[in-house]
């Protein structure tokens, strides 16, 4: 039983919080810095002053995550103190995880979710349509995305909600409280705010460029006509949404000379890039696979082979084609220089190189080869990782799971009748159900999980570190939440259902074995009569026929 909190301590606990976040945006912001700079004693002090700040605030107004996570940073940057003042490779994925969750952390909602293992809320999306009922279908349906919406219903219930937590993004009506006053009450929202919310307009009718141009001038970032649709919608508030990651770029340097190559990792750890150092250039290809760097730096003479031999070595897997080689090396003779680019080099740098020359190169290469890579890996439709990249993944993620000793999990999955949905409604009605089903395992499965598209409107997914009965749990749960997802059509409104297969690794597989016996367990899901999840086990199929929670569909 809780007592009743007395409101004015609530609010002010609020206002306290709200502080919080403010502090906690600060050190991201200053962490986002090494993004383009080069870390310096001030960076450092900064960091550690708004450090100390979020950590008395977050104990004195009791935001346990907040205060957990700013001990941490603190002992991470006494580590950099302790280093000379110098970021590490180690420190620099330390921090690096810290921050990445200090970015999600969001504000606990009064004292209502102490004490319970549920993740913090998130914040909501405020749906503010003139038409209330379909602002509830609307935000229920976001809800299914595993968002927090709300819908409003009258312009002082929005001016509450605001009052009382700022959204994660709005969506309005244009004509929401009358012809054009939800642009009014929008850009009055947007008026006393340091910080623009993401702001999505919706008008049921087509506009003109009066009503649009007004829509820009509030802030509008969007403007959706016509039919609102969950999915497409969620889409364009998580590009709206999204928190800048700061994801440290990853160089192999290659080098037969310890005090060089030190000299070279000391460089890129003081702009945020993680490195690691390999002496013996016949150890390359263990170590590419092991460390997956962005950019590899080569040495262009050492004892055993050549840089450009290795580069030739490298180049010979296709794996590696595309990732960055520069060669480091006091050769000054342009002819040689261009020799070795021709080898499969793609910079050649002259020592001694100065610092931001280094750094500079390497950031813009790595960035370009992350744009080719992300390009190269994942299918245009749905942005998921495409067909081969996703086995490579399997395989990657079984060598890893064998070494640690830690299980994994792999699923196929399969949409229900699909040339039906085709047959009935039109291929792009088709295309968005599959990229509808992309957006939800994106929202409902962890972001350690890899997700692919293994085919037309069959995907597959790599759970790290998940038993099989875990991950039957969670997809069943994906299953049933996905069957209720409805699709505006006419005559009546689409539903689509999915099978899947869900296996675990066992000792002596491989990851074709594992994904063939994937296949096995989704055809017998779908010959049971399909909308149902199978593992190859009987015992964990019969659990789930005895809990009381299963609905049958
Ligand atoms: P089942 O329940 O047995 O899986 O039945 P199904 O109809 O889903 O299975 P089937 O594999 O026979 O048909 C899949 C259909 O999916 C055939 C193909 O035209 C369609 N399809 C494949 N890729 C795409 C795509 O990218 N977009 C659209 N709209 N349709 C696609
Ligand atoms: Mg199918
Ligand atoms: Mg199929």
């Amino acid at each position: 039983m809780t007592e009743p909190e007395d409101p004015s301590r609530d609010r002010l606990k609020h206002h306290f919080a709200q502080r919080v976040i403010h502090q906690a945006r600060q050190i991201l912001e200053v962490w986002q810095r090494l993004q383009q700079s080069e870390w310096t004693a001030a960076d450092l002090e900064e960091l550690s002053e708004s450090n100390q700040r979020l950590l008395r605030f977050a104990e004195r107004f009791e935001q346990e995550e907040h205060a957990h996570l700013a001990r941490g940073i603190a002992q991470s940057l006494l580590e950099v103190e302790a280093n000379r003042g110098r970021l590490s490779s180690a420190l620099i994925t330390d921090l690096n995880r810290l921050m990445q969750r200090l970015s999600r952390t969001g504000l606990r909602h009064g004292d209502r979710l102490e004490n319970t293992s549920l993740p913090p809320l998130r914040k909501p999306i405020y749906v503010v349509l003139q038409d209330h009922d379909r602002a509830e279908r609307l935000a229920k349906q976001l809800e299914f995305f595993g968002l927090s919406a709300q819908s409003l219903e009258k312009p002082h219930a929005f001016h509450t909600a605001l009052a009382e937590r700022l959204p994660a993004a709005v969506v309005m009506d244009v004509d929401f409280g009358g012809m054009g006053e939800g642009l009014k009450l929008a850009a009055k929202m947007q008026e006393g705010l340091e910080q623009k919310l993401p702001l999505l307009f919706f008008s049921h009718h087509e506009t003109d460029t009066p009503t649009r141009l007004a829509a820009v001038r509030a802030g509008g970032e969007e403007f959706l006509t016509g039919t609102l649709e969950a999915s497409s919608l969620l889409e364009k508030i998580e590009i709206l949404t999204r928190v800048a990651q700061y994801d440290p770029y990853k160089v192999l340097i290659i080098d037969d000379s310890r005090a060089q190559a030190t000299h070279t990792e000391r460089l890129l750890n003081n702009a945020g890039i993680v490195t690691r150092t390999l002496l013996d250039p016949i150890q390359t290809m263990s170590e590419l696979a092991e460390f997956q760097p962005d950019l590899i730096i080569l040495d262009m003479y050492m004892p055993g082979c050549t840089g450009t031999e290795l580069a030739k070595v490298i180049r010979h897997n296709d794996r590696y084609v595309s990732v960055p080689i520069i060669y480091l090396s006091a050769e000054d003779d342009l002819d040689k220089q261009l020799d070795a680019m021709s080898e499969g080099g793609d910079d050649f740098l002259t020592k001694p190189i100065k610092p931001r020359h280094l750094i500079t190169t390497v950031r813009n290469r790595a960035a370009r080869a992350r744009n080719l890579k992300a390009r190269m890996v994942r299918d245009s439709l749905t942005g998921l990782y495409n067909h081969t990249h996703i086995l490579q993944l399997l395989e990657d993620c079984s060598f890893r799971a064998r070494r640690e000793n830690k299980p994994l999990s792999f699923v196929m999955l399969d949409i229900d009748h699909f040339k039906k949905v085709n047959d009935g409604h039109g291929h792009p009605m088709g295309d968005r159900v599959i990229k509808s089903l992309a957006l939800f395992l994106k929202q409902r499965l962890r972001k350690t999980d890899y997700i692919g598209r293994y085919g037309g409107e069959e995907f597959a997914v790599v759970m790290p570190d998940t038993d099989l009965k875990s991950a039957f749990g969670v997809l069943d749960e994906i299953r049933r939440r996905f069957a209720e997802i409805h699709y505006p059509a006419q005559p009546v409104d689409l539903f689509c259902t999915f099978s899947a297969g869900v296996v675990e690794l066992e000792d002596g597989d491989d990851a074709l074995t594992l994904a063939s016996q994937a296949d096995n367990a989704l055809y017998r899901a779908k010959k049971a009569g399909r909308n149902q999840v199978h593992t190859l086990r009987e015992d964990i199929m019969q659990a789930k026929r005895h809990s009381p929670m299963d609905v049958v569909n």
